[in-house]
C-alpha cells in the first residue's frame, strides 16, 4: 500500500496488488461499510469525477480503479499511446473523495497462463461490438475481475458508454453478481462534446469539429420529436452533417432499440441514437436516448 506520500503527493490509499485490495475491501465490509466502485482507464476528467461523486452518495467507501486494460484493445488500436497521467489521476481521486485507488500492473491482472474470459453474446454483436471485435469480451472479463477484487455493493458507470453499461448489467444479471449497477449521465463540454480521455488526441480545431457528434444526436432527436419515424431518413440527415467536417470518418451511425440494442427501422418505442466517428486520430463515441 502506498499512502501518505508527503507534502507534494497525495494521501489517498494507492493499491497495486490484488490481495491487498481484497483485504482492504474485506475490512471495510466487516466494519459495515458499503463499497462503491468506479472502474476507469485513467486520464481522469469531469466525467469520471461525476461518477466518483455518485459513488460517494451511494456508499461509505469509494474505490476507483485505474487500469488500461490490454485485452479490450484491438491490435491496431491505441493501447500503447493511451494517456497515463497517473500522478494527476491520484490527486483528482483524492480531491474528489475516493478512499482508495486500485492501480494494478497488467502482469498483476493477467498471469502469463491466463485463459478465462467472460462473454455476453448477442448484445455485443452490434454497434461498437460490430466494429471492435473482442472489445466487449475484454471489458466484461476485466470488470468481472475488478468486481471480485474491489468487492463493491454498487458500481457506477457512465451513460457515455451506453452499450458497455447495458452489457455489464446483463453480465451482472446472468452471472448473479450481487452488485447494484448505477448509470450516471454523460458530462459534456459547453459545445456539447462528450468529455473523453481520447479528446486529448484532438487539436483545438478538431475539438470544435468534434462537437458535430452531439449536433448530429440533437438533429436526430428533434426529427423524432417532430414526428419522423423512419430510421433511415434520420440516419441520412445525421450522416449529412459530417459532410462539412473534413477531419471526420464515420464508423457507424445507428438507431436501435434502447433495451435490446437491435436495429429499429420504424421508430415505435424509446430508441438509442448512437454513433462512432473518427475525428482526426481519435475514435469518438456518443449517444442519446430518445423516448416517444
Ligand atoms: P474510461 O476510463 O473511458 O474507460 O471510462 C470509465 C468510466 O467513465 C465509464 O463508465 C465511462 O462510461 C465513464 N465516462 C467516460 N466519459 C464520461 C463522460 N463524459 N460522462 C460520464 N461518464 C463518463
Amino acid at each position: 500500500m502506498i499512502g501518505n506520500r508527503g507534502a507534494d503527493g497525495c494521501n489517498v490509499v494507492t493499491i497495486k496488488e490484488i490481495a491487498e485490495m481484497q483485504a482492504l475491501a474485506d475490512e471495510w465490509l466487516r466494519g459495515g461499510s458499503r463499497i462503491g466502485c468506479v472502474p476507469t482507464m485513467g486520464a481522469l476528467h469531469e466525467g469520471h469525477v461525476s461518477l466518483v461523486h455518485r459513488a460517494r452518495e451511494l456508499s461509505e467507501r469509494v474505490v476507483v480503479s485505474i487500469f488500461v486494460n490490454p485485452i479490450q484493445f484491438g491490435p491496431q488500436e491505441d493501447y500503447k499511446s493511451y494517456p497515463r497521467p497517473f500522478e494527476r489521476d491520484l490527486s483528482l481521486c483524492e480531491e474528489n473523495g475516493a478512499d482508495a485507488v486500485f492501480i494494478p500492473a497488467p502482469e498483476e491482472m493477467y498471469a502469463v497462463d491466463f485463459q478465462t474470459h467472460v462473454a455476453v453474446e448477442e448484445l455485443t454483436t452490434v454497434l461498437c461490438g460490430a466494429t471492435r471485435p473482442g472489445h466487449f469480451q475484454g471489458v466484461t472479463t476485466v470488470v468481472a475481475k475488478l468486481f471480485n477484487i474491489m468487492k463493491p455493493n454498487v458500481a457506477v458507470f457512465g451513460a457515455k458508454d451506453y452499450q458497455q453499461a447495458v452489457v455489464i448489467k446483463r453480465m451482472v444479471r446472468d452471472l448473479n453478481f450481487d452488485i447494484n449497477i448505477v448509470v450516471a449521465p454523460t458530462v459534456r463540454e459547453p459545445s456539447g462534446l462528450a468529455v473523453s480521455s481520447r479528446n486529448n488526441y484532438l487539436s483545438e480545431q478538431e475539438k470544435v469539429e468534434a462537437a458535430t457528434l452531439y449536433q448530429a444526436l440533437c438533429l436526430g432527436e428533434s426529427m423524432i420529436q417532430k414526428g419522423e419515424r423512419t430510421a433511415e431518413k434520420i440516419k441520412k440527415a445525421m450522416h449529412h452533417l459530417f459532410d462539412a467536417v473534413p477531419s471526420s470518418r464515420i464508423d457507424y451511425i445507428e438507431i436501435v432499440d434502447a433495451d435490446t440494442l437491435q436495429p429499429m427501422e420504424t421508430i415505435h418505442k424509446a430508441v438509442l441514437l448512437a454513433l462512432a466517428v473518427f475525428i482526426g486520430p481519435a475514435r469518438l463515441i456518443d449517444n442519446k436516448v430518445v423516448e416517444i
